[in-house]
């Protein structure tokens, strides 16, 4: 847990966010600025940085399954979606709290960096 860390506030109720689902140990909540019709983030409760800062394998799994159910109850599971962590400055990572993004409702493009 993280005083100043924006995703544990969410956790915490002291920052508003549209919740989706919520499990002992994971929260998933739409984007405040989404990049397809759907884009929720599930993130563990625990404070996490990122990917490359996980040691808890039962953790990691308990949160990408939860992916995994937000997506089926969104309505994506039969035309598919895309389920993405970015990791550090390379990776676009623009908060220190591991967050997986669950995007759908379009078509995503391939390879992933435009820019
Ligand atoms: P990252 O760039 O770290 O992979 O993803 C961070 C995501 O958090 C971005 O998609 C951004 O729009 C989202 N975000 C940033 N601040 C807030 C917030 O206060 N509330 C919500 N719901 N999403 C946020
Ligand atoms: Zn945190």
């Amino acid at each position: 847990m993280s005083d100043s860390c924006l995703f544990c506030r969410i956790v915490r109720r002291e920052i508003p966010a549209a919740i989706v689902a919520e499990t002992e140990h994971a929260l998933a909540f739409r984007d405040i600025a989404p990049q397809a019709p759907v884009h929720v983030l599930v993130i563990p409760k625990a404070h996490v940085a990122s990917l490359d800062a996980a040691t808890d394998a039962a953790m990691l799994g308990h949160v990408v399954h939860l992916a995994a159910e937000v997506a089926r109850a969104e309505g994506l599971a039969e035309t598919g979606y895309r389920v993405v962590t970015n990791i550090g400055s390379d990776g676009g990572q623009s908060v220190a709290h591991l967050h997986f993004h669950v995007l759908g409702g379009r078509a995503m493009g391939w390879p992933p960096f435009p820019r």
